[in-house]
């Protein structure tokens, strides 16, 4: 995905109210590890850029998340959140983010410091040497189950196949995105958001940037084996139409094989007459079609479903309530 040798931007600062970087942080329950994360972070920024802003989403938290986070603007304006009316995923929290993060360059970044902020300078430079798309790419998963991992192999694995978009390797989202990769991003109006996908999408000159992924500071993953499932689902029907022509070729292979089985029976009837009632075969094939036909039913209910979503054309998110924003303008609401 990068090219070799880019030519070096030259990046006027867009305007002098806007930040050069925003961090984008989405939140949920993570009370804490957020004075913690600002004071790593504020130690590495204040060296490397020269105006930069933090975005907190809170993507309904229910602890003292917010009541954190207003501490932490009133101590330093440069700290802003907004703060959704429920949960609604991390996805979503991003892209809310990338909605309100005013910097040329943009940052998102876990919450829970798996993502060292020390990271932060080395996508700068990659950044300031031309790449719009700076991806993190985690070496080994080591902090992770066995299990979990397999899963995340096997899903890459098949995405790799049978998806329409490539994903690097070990990218997430810690990652640093130029302004014109933001833009690019939030004018993807979908619903159901698998960002590892829509970063691949949306292209730029890209470059990974590897780093050691580092324990969870406080608090535990809030991503079971249940939602890492839907989410690994969202990502294959977001990107590919595969599982919908699987339908189509089991259904044509059983036709071709049922047509056989029929000349079969056939035959041995014509030449041999009939000994034994064909019980069994029949109910074989009665179960096997009626598999094959709820299997095809249901992708197709996925799919059916995906789109209901889309077409209701909810908004993605909601705002409950907005931390530091009053005073300033945001002048690109979604
Ligand atoms: N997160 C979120 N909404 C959710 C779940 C998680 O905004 O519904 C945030 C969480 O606060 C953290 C980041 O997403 O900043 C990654 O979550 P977590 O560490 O639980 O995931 P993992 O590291 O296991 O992938
Ligand atoms: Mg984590």
């Amino acid at each position: 995905m990068s090219d070799s040798a880019p030519q070096p931007t030259q990046r006027a600062p867009r305007a002098a109210r806007w930040p050069e970087l925003s961090i984008v942080v989405p939140v949920h329950n993570e009370a804490d590890n957020l004075r913690l994360l600002v004071e790593r972070l504020k130690a590495v920024l204040a060296a490397e850029v020269s105006s930069w802003e933090i975005v907190f989403v809170d993507d309904g938290s229910r602890d003292d998340t917010l009541s954190v986070i207003r501490e932490l603007n009133a101590d330093d304006p440069r700290i802003s959140a907004v703060s959704f009316s429920r949960n609604f995923g991390k996805e979503i929290a991003i892209a809310a983010g990338l909605d309100h993060a005013m910097g040329d360059a943009v940052v998102i970044m876990d919450a829970d410091l798996q993502h060292p902020p020390e990271v932060i300078p080395v996508f700068l430079a990659k950044w300031r040497e031309g790449y719009f798309n700076v991806y993190g790419q985690r070496t080994g998963r080591e902090d992770e189950a066995r299990l979990k991992r397999n899963f995340a192999k096997a899903f890459y694995r098949i995405f790799a196949y049978f998806g329409e978009t490539e994903l690097p390797e070990g990218a997430g989202d810690f990652r640093l995105l130029d302004r014109k990769a933001v833009d690019a991003l939030r004018a993807l109006p979908e619903r159901a958001r698998f960002s590892k996908g829509l970063y691949a999408w949306v292209g730029f000159r890209s470059i990974g940037v590897p780093f050691q992924v580092a324990e969870r500071e406080h608090g535990q993953s809030k991503f079971r084996y249940r939602k890492l499932f839907s989410f690994a689902f969202d990502g294959l029907s977001s990107f590919s139409t595969v599982p919908l022509k699987v339908a189509t070729w089991s259904g044509a292979v059983i036709a071709v094989i049922a047509a056989l089985t029929a000349v079969y029976f056939l035959l041995r009837t014509l030449l041999f007459g009939t000994d034994l009632p064909g019980f069994p075969s029949l109910i074989v094939s009665i179960m096997f079609f009626s598999g094959i036909q709820l299997l095809s039913l249901g992708m197709i209910g996925e799919y059916v479903g995906r789109i209901f979503a889309e077409v209701k054309r909810r908004p993605l998110y909601l705002i409950g309530e907005r931390v530091g924003f009053d005073a300033r303008t945001v002048d690109h609401p979604r």
